[in-house]
């Protein structure tokens, strides 16, 4: 075994080599033991036989992979810190922890690192990821939009599917349908929808044929005006999980928001790692990507990760939306007297009463997720997240500046014909690209991943293969991880 299954000193792999796995798997112990082992055998069992099986992914800033960031020491800091205080973070109790004071601080502080006023959206919540909080999105989507339809139908009754349930909900409000109208959606918004009762098949594109992150506005309007009988969400990829593209610029989403407006639609932003664009400065370097997330303060909901850019540790997603009543409805705990806030006086320096975080989103009992947030945005603040968010910016530019200069490469999605804007311009964290030489092209992902350097991903991108960075660790450092880029591109078309 000529590679070591634990780092050198000074060295990260950034996966376990195949034996290390196979060993590391074998070491798992078989059975529940019928005499416990005891807590130090076991803090030996983790380190040695079980940590070598595991991956370095989040702690190696050359892990190409899957949009997964990494830990920032304040952050690891404070989820030690959450550990060891084993918060509850379910009611809000303000004579007997501040810790749901933390977390609407922390919602706020994100609300403020990307430019949205927390005043605007007091639907906030952590959550477990960017999927719970499309569905957090979609149920209250559909909630809204159930609802006011039945305000103007002849019903006048009032439709909830929160009291009851979707099929009584759709009589009343007079639709046999919900679409959710979108373009490149990530798999994660077709399995909220599943999971909310909409089904998968309900998620139609809407996008241009040639460009199909784009929406196409005139279908858009027709999609939601053709059968009065259907209620719609529109749902926006903000920063597409393949190419990074985001799928609307400020004017697509005013325009989006008025027809929303006029045809009773909710207007759901999944943002998961294109929220942070939303920090960069105003300049020409950076205009399309501003463009990108402009307008998202007309969305009524936002999903956010905080898992990814903002380089927590798992699990942590972020939900935003400007409608409490809707987020009310759907998720409080009805005729639970003993989940009653014990005293309704708020601690909040903005007089405004937190409301219990069990009674706004899909969990009861609730990890105190929001430390490591908090404390890694007062860590390094919003220049120290703009700062970290450049350089991984400058890095994915780098790459794709290298790649198209390469005679063994292209880079992905060509321009389309007529457009003679900065290729570079376009590019967030993430870069696509295959090699010009079929042979090559089909072991390419195997070849670059082979020096266990770095690792990247393969998609597949107008049927063929292709291979994907995605750049989102806090450690990036742009001179020394392009130059590993380019010697591991070199190697592998040689
Ligand atoms: C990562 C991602 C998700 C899913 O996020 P999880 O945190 O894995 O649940 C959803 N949407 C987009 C755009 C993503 O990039």
């Amino acid at each position: 075994m000529d590679v070591p299954s634990q780092p050198n000193e000074g060295e990260t792999y950034v996966l376990p080599s195949a034996e290390a796995t196979l060993i590391a798997r074998s070491k798992l112990l078989s059975n529940l033991p019928q005499r416990g082992l005891g807590a130090e055998q076991i803090q030996h069992h983790l380190r040695e036989d079980i940590v070598p099986g595991l991956n370095r992914a989040s702690q190696s800033p050359n892990y190409y992979g899957f949009v997964i960031g990494g830990v920032t020491p304040a952050a690891a800091f404070a989820d030690n810190v959450v550990t060891e205080v084993d918060q509850n973070v379910h009611v809000h109790l303000p004579n007997e922890t501040i810790s749901t004071d933390v977390e609407d601080r922390a919602l706020s502080m994100v609300c403020e690192l990307i430019g949205l006023s927390p005043a605007e959206w007091p639907h906030r919540i952590f959550t477990t990821g960017a999927t719970a909080s499309n569905v957090v999105g979609l149920a209250c989507g559909r909630e809204f939009v159930l609802r006011e339809a039945a305000k103007t139908n002849s019903s006048g009754k009032h439709a909830s599917v929160a009291e009851h349930g979707i099929f009584e909900a759709m009589k009343l409000a007079e639709k046999s349908g919900i679409q959710i109208l979108t373009t490149v959606p990530h798999s994660s918004l077709r399995k909220a929808a599943s999971i909310v009762g909409l089904g998968r098949a309900s998620v139609v594109d809407v996008g241009m044929p040639d460009q199909r992150h784009i929406f196409d506005l005139p279908l858009l309007e027709k999609r939601l005006s053709e059968d009065t009988s259907i209620a719609s969400i529109v749902a926006v990829s903000c920063a597409e999980v393949n190419t990074g593209l985001f799928a609307t610029n400020g004017r697509d989403m005013q325009q989006i928001r008025r027809l929303c407006d006029q045809y009773g639609a909710w207007l759901h932003v999944d943002a998961a790692f294109g929220l942070l664009a939303r920090v960069l400065p105003e300049n020409e370097k950076y205009s399309t990507l501003k463009a990108g997330v402009a307008g998202l303060e007309l969305a009524d909901s936002i999903t956010g990760d905080a898992h990814k850019l903002i380089n927590v540790p798992y699990d942590c997603g972020i939900y935003l939306s400007r409608h409490l009543d809707i987020g009310i409805e759907v998720f409080h705990n009805p005729n639970a007297a003993y989940l009653n806030t014990a005293s309704t006086e708020s601690t909040t320096s903005t007089d405004r009463t937190i409301p219990s975080p069990l009674n706004i989103g899909i969990e009861n009992s609730r990890r105190f997720r929001a430390l490591p947030v908090y404390a890694t945005l007062a860590a390094y603040g919003r220049e120290g997240y703009r700062e970290m968010l450049e350089r991984q910016i400058a890095l994915a530019r780098g790459i794709a500046k290298y790649l198209l200069d390469s005679k063994d490469y292209v880079l992905l999605p060509q321009q389309p014909k007529g457009d003679s804007s900065d290729p570079l311009q376009h590019i967030y964290i993430v870069v696509l690209f295959r090699a010009k030489g079929e042979q090559l092209n089909k072991t390419l992902v195997k070849r670059v991943n082979a020096g266990r350097r770095l690792y990247v991903s393969g998609t597949e991108w107008a049927g063929l293969p292709a291979v994907r960075f995605a750049i989102s660790n806090w450690q990036v450092d742009v001179e020394r991880d392009l130059q590993i880029v380019k010697d591991v591109l070199v190697e592998a078309a040689s």
